[in-house]
């Protein structure tokens, strides 16, 4: 077992590579990755780890050596994964809203294309008949996931085929000779109840009826992991039982086996993540301590876009006096990263740590305020290397014309 990387390693690392930095703990992920693999022996699972939450290609790279797929988002992550060494045949590629000609692309890089809207699944139809098969992504109408903006299965949702459609489905498969080899679905984000997944799959066990070349079913995501101490994660072993039951019957029922494909983001990568920052400030005001930070919202976004929790430490004072702190960023708005937290005392130029972020972290980085996004490092067997340079200011001009 891993483990964790240490308050010393950890403060090791962002005096070399300054502050503030993203730690990723490559061993960590390969626990995570061989606990889902352990849940799911049981029946034919594939993992495929979703880029879009973390997609440094040097991870992404080391996500191929434990043997993962990838699931994509964009041609652009489609790209990326190529160049980390995933073979086209191990590429799921999941866009929302793209313009056809990104499809076309990603048919012509030969990965497997997940469609979600009935206008592309026609256009792909015409055009290709059986000559290329598709996976078609359903939406269940099941609600789930621990924010709604994070939720992708509900009725008002823009993600997914309704399953109300499958005849509409069915005609344009018929006319054009689709040949559908995959069913997926993915309703959302921190999903603690694993009969979201059961009752999905039931629904994906009725549309496979329709399907007579169907070779997977996608279950998709949303696996939760603990960021407040204490909390729970989505019961993988549960999960799997229970799944590998469902197939086994489906298989008994119909004669059909299945492969059984998972795209997990945040399970893979959340916890393998720390973001260390420093204190530049402390700011008494009449309410309120601020613990003002050399980083903001443009570096770690969750907090202020999903209400997220991060457990925050002071890694320069752990023993220190617990005093309540709000922590905010530098950002010229509301930026704020912990409402009264408690933390050990904290003195400014002390190094505070970010637990739990790997997963959305880095990926939704943006240079707002013109501020500079902050260096990657990934730490294997002991070593820590840097994966990303800091930007410097030219970074910010890189594409203005002048
Ligand atoms: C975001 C996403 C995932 C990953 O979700 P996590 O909650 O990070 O595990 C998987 N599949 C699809 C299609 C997604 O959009």
């Amino acid at each position: 077992m891993p483990g964790e990387l240490s308050n010393q390693q950890l403060a090791g690392i962002a005096s070399e590579f300054g502050t503030p930095v993203y730690i990723y703990h490559a061993e960590k992920i390969a626990e995570q990755y061989s606990k889902l693999m352990h849940a799911f022996s049981a029946f034919d699972a594939r993992i495929f780890y979703a880029a879009k939450s973390l997609s440094n290609v040097n991870v992404l790279r080391y996500i191929c050596s434990l043997g993962a797929c990838l699931d994509c988002v964009s041609v652009n992550e489609v790209k990326l994964g190529l160049l980390a060494g995933f073979a086209k045949e191990n590429i799921l590629y999941t866009p929302n809203c793209v313009d056809f000609n990104e499809i076309l692309e990603a048919k012509e890089l030969g990965v497997n294309i997940n469609i979600d809207n009935i206008s592309i699944l026609e256009q792909f139809g015409n055009r290709f008949g059986n000559s290329y098969p598709v996976c078609i992504r359903l939406n269940p109408h099941i609600m789930a996931g621990g924010n709604f903006k994070i939720s992708t299965g509900h009725v008002d949702s823009k993600f997914g085929i309704s399953i109300h459609q499958i005849r509409h489905i069915e005609r344009i498969v018929r006319t054009t000779r689709l040949n559908v080899v995959g069913l997926h679905m993915h309703t959302g984000s921190e999903i603690k109840d694993i009969n979201v997944f059961l009752m999905g799959l039931e629904v994906m066990f009725d549309m496979a009826e329709h399907f007579p070349n169907l070779r997977y079913i996608d279950l998709g995501s949303g696996f939760k992991v603990p960021y407040q101490p204490g909390e729970a994660e989505t019961d993988v072993n549960l999960l799997g039982e229970k799944v590998a039951e469902a197939f086994a019957r489906h298989e008994t029922e119909t004669g059909r086996k299945l492969q059984v494909w998972f795209e997990p983001g945040k399970y893979l990568v959340s916890q393998a993540g720390y973001f260390v920052v420093k204190a530049n400030v402390i700011k008494q005001t009449p309410a309120t301590v601020f613990v003002g930070v050399n980083s903001g919202f443009n570096h770690l976004i969750r907090p202020m876009m999903y209400d997220a929790y991060h457990h925050i430490e002071n890694i320069s004072n752990p023993n220190g006096t617990g005093r309540i702190y709000t922590v905010v960023g530098n950002i010229c708005e509301t930026d704020t990263f912990a409402w009264d937290r408690t933390i050990s005392e904290v003195r400014e130029g002390d190094l505070l740590l970010f637990r739990n972020a790997g997963a959305y972290g880095f990926e939704m980085s943006s240079n707002f305020n013109s501020r500079l996004k902050p260096a990657e490092v990934l730490v294997q067997n002991g070593q820590a290397r840097l994966i990303r340079k800091a930007d410097v200011f030219e970074d910010l001009l890189r594409n203005q014309l002048l």
